[in-house]
């Protein structure tokens, strides 16, 4: 008996659920499909370029895209090339790892602004993803204000407030780095609407903060609580940490470092000033309510930005065929199945949450739930190969992958690669 199963999206979530599905049952014959020539999603295209210890796990995706039940299908694009309701017709089950990719609106007067960007496009772009290789942002001064107080806020401040010797050995695109130094900023603020002890931050993450070689992290030590009251005795120590990082920072001053990072709480913004581009940003000064809420105490103030970067969250792109959840950040499902045969994985399933390692075990009980119900029958792989050959799809496999991936490796150093950032490049380097 043969099965298939086709797994939409090659980043973390969808090879975890692919080497579950291998480990598993090793007849299951296993297709990763991604829209670009490149597999492993945010590894690659989200994850900060100075973060390589991160992205080194790309190396545990390799072992599973050489087994020989999975084979990688890139540049097959789902709603351009393929529908899910004919990856369905072929495949015994389909499964979406394709993450959500639209950047969380922000939903304020002016946020159509030239001069915002969210931090898809911004971390995609500093990322070198062809989708907006040439949609450079115009990063304007005196000041940047990254909205919001998770980890992606964190890793677009210290991409922004890092440069020259810390950034060479990375892969981030030449091009998109001499934007970034090029760019006439010297302050940038990093904004939470609630408190501190409320910030989605993690104390490694922002310990780099107060590493950076020419910006300097610097906080208000008023803004901070005397003690972290909290019921669950780790979280209360996790936050203990954070809150004793950032009372190390009240010591800095501003001239010890060219560049400002300010880091404010209790801001949420209201409204973003400017005629032709951004000028400004107002900003609310809240409380939090007894829900932990923040309400605006009547208070504003006004930040003198050029350019606003808004990191606060991602929702799910429509997909014909499958519906989102209430707040639009997933598609609906119970514990990963959408409906029979169909299943989701990663952020498409739980929402933009977790870190890497979260979605190994997501992706594998899912992977189990999946083998249980898999059906057969479905005429695999090679309809979806006749499909595409018929819709003159120039499918980029794994080995093609490979080739595409030693030409920028080669010659790159100090960088630890050189991306190339346009798809009609990658074919190239494989067609001439
Ligand atoms: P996140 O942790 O959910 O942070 C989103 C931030 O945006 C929160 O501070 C949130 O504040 C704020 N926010 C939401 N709506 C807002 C609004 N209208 N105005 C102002 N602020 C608003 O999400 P994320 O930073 O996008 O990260 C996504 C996931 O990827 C997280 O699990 C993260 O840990 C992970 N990640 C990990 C790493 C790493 O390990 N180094 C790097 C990047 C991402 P409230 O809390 O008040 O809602």
């Amino acid at each position: 008996m043969t099965q298939s199963v086709a797994i939409v999206g090659s980043g973390p979530a969808g090879f975890y659920c692919a080497e579950a599905i291998c480990k598993k049952a090793e007849h299951v014959q296993v297709d990763i499909i991604d829209r670009l020539p490149t597999p492993y999603g945010l590894v690659r295209s989200g994850v900060a370029p100075d973060h390589a210890g991160t992205k080194n796990v790309w190396r545990v995706f390799q072992r599973t895209a050489r087994r020989e039940q999975v084979r990688f299908l890139g540049n097959v694009e789902l709603g351009r090339d393929v529908s899910v309701d004919e990856l369905l017709e072929r495949y015994d089950a389909v499964v979406l790892a394709c993450g959500v990719t639209d950047d969380r609106p922000l939903g304020i007067e002016g946020a159509e602004l030239p001069g915002v960007y969210g931090s898809r496009a911004f971390t995609a772009w500093y990322n070198g993803h062809p989708d907006f290789a040439d949609r450079p942002p115009e990063l304007r001064g005196p000041g940047i204000a990254v909205i919001g107080n998770g980890n992606v806020a964190v890793d677009v401040v210290r991409v922004l407030g890092r440069e020259g010797e810390e950034m060479a050995k990375t892969d981030i695109p030449p091009d998109a780095m001499k934007v970034i130094e090029a760019a006439d900023f010297t302050e940038i603020y990093m904004l939470g609407r609630r408190g501190p002890v409320q910030s989605s931050f993690t104390t490694a993450e922002l310990r780099e903060l107060g590493a950076m070689t020419t910006t300097v992290a610097l906080v208000d030590a008023a803004q901070l609580p005397e003690t972290v009251a909290m019921d669950d005795p780790k979280q209360k120590k996790m936050k203990e940490k954070i809150v004793g990082t950032l009372r190390g920072y009240t010591e800095n001053q501003p001239d010890d470092k060219p560049k400002r990072l300010h880091m404010r709480w209790y801001a949420s913004p209201i409204r973003i000033l400017g005629d032709e581009r951004v000028e400004g940003l107002e900003c609310a000064v809240t409380a939090l309510d007894e829900n932990g809420r923040p309400q605006p105490t009547g208070e504003t103030f006004v930040l003198e930005v050029g350019t606003i970067i808004s990191a606060i969250g991602y929702v799910a792109p429509e997909l014909e065929g499958v519906e989102r959840s209430e707040w639009k950040t997933s598609y609906r499902n119970d514990e990963g199945k959408i409906r029979d045969g169909l299943w989701a994985v990663g952020w498409a399933k739980r929402g933009p949450s977790g870190v890497i390692a979260t979605n190994r075990k997501d992706s594998t009980a899912v992977a189990d739930k999946l083998l249980e119900e898999l059906g057969s029958g479905k005429p695999g792989g090679a309809a979806m190969d006749a499909l595409l050959g018929e819709r003159g799809v120039r499918v980029v496999s794994f080995e093609d992958w490979e080739r595409i991936d030693a030409a920028e490796v080669e010659g790159a150093e100090p960088a630890s690669r050189r991306k190339i950032t346009r798809i009609a490049d990658m074919i190239a380097v494989l067609d001439g």
